[in-house]
């Protein structure tokens, strides 16, 4: 059977924004202190659909990056920082600091190399979908582009190396089809080798950091989070208060690790899938948003219900540029 690529393209990106927007209310918050609000979260959702009623930053920043890559079919430097600074007057919802305070300097012309932060937050991976798709085809330009559209922003090499490997899953996720399924081993092995042989040492910690999540992925959901949600995670980023608490930190290899598990964790139903992934505790709505977007990439905008896509603001939008976006895949490759 072949896949479908439009659908998958929508697919992904309208579940970054599924994921944003129902994780944006959780955002702070301890996992345990969200599952105090409701029993079902389905019929939580229907009965305060008003609580969301937003995405935030992840969604609006993805948005940029997808018009950015096709106004350039392809990445350029001047295309993204100037959707990058468009973002500004959105205005921005729920920013990192990673983000806005690079991204208020190249709006004064300051030159990226001097603007982007030495932020390892997770800023740049809630903004890679669009590329992880543009370039699913082109693994080599798919990696180079993770990279520089990264470094803009945040100098940090742990931010290049988490947009890297959600980048690639994604293009991996996009060619896999949720009936047949598809090798746990074959996941890991493409993505811990997308960021393989560098020079940078936290990018081989993070292949460690990847091969313990793979050796614990029959652990549950809540002790995986405990286990996970502070990796790698360096100061400014670290909440003493947090230890041992299922609450993901805005880090980049702490929120791509949570985000991969709970991905990992429910591979059978889209709706199980983004309802877990919205509800990690803490930076709730990144880890929705990034594993989001690995969703949508496997299941496809067909498998997701029609009620989680009507609840996304600008849903329409969002499906239409996917449709540009693949148009000017389609063109280029
Ligand atoms: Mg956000």
């Amino acid at each position: 059977m072949s896949l479908d690529l439009l659908d998958k393209f929508q697919g992904t990106l309208i579940s970054v924004a599924i994921g944003d927007t129902l994780g944006c209310p959780f955002q702070g918050k301890l996992r345990k202190d969200i599952y105090s609000y409701f029993k079902d979260f389905g019929e939580f959702i229907e009965g305060y659909k008003d609580v969301f009623r937003t995405y935030t930053d992840d969604t609006q920043l993805t948005i940029h990056t997808a018009k950015a890559l096709i106004q350039g079919n392809g990445f350029h430097t001047d295309n993204f920082i100037r959707e990058y600074v468009k973002w500004l007057d959105d205005p921005p919802i729920g920013p990192g600091w990673g983000c806005i305070s690079s991204i208020r300097k190249l709006k004064y012309g300051i030159p990226w190399k001097e603007a982007a932060s030495n932020s390892g937050g997770n800023g740049t991976i809630m903004r890679i979908a669009p590329i992880g798709l543009f370039y699913c085809t082109n693994l080599k330009g798919l990696k180079t582009t993770a990279i520089k559209s990264s470094i803009i922003t945040h100098s940090h090499p742990a931010a290049s190396a988490g947009a890297v490997v959600i980048a690639r899953a994604i293009s991996f996720l996009l060619n896999k089809d949720p009936i047949t399924g598809f090798s746990i081993d074959e996941f890991f092995e493409v993505i811990t080798s997308s960021i393989s042989r560098s020079q940078e040492k936290i990018w081989e910690e993070f292949i460690v950091l990847l091969k313990k999540l793979k050796s614990n992925l029959d652990m549950p959901i809540e002790s995986g989070l405990i286990k996970f949600s502070q990796a790698g995670v360096k100061s400014p980023y670290f909440i003493e208060e947090y230890l041992g608490q299922a609450f993901v930190h805005p880090y980049a290899i702490s929120t791509v690790l949570c985000s991969l598990f709970i991905f990992l964790k429910r591979l059978t139903s889209f709706k199980e899938c983004i309802f877990e992934l919205a509800t990690a505790g803490g930076d709730s709505d990144t880890v929705g948003a990034i594993g989001g977007s690995l969703a949508g990439a496997y299941f496809g905008m067909k498998n997701i219900p029609s009620d989680l896509v009507k609840l996304v603001k600008n849903h329409k939008k969002i499906l239409k540029l996917s449709e540009n976006l693949y148009n000017a895949f389609t063109k280029r490759f």
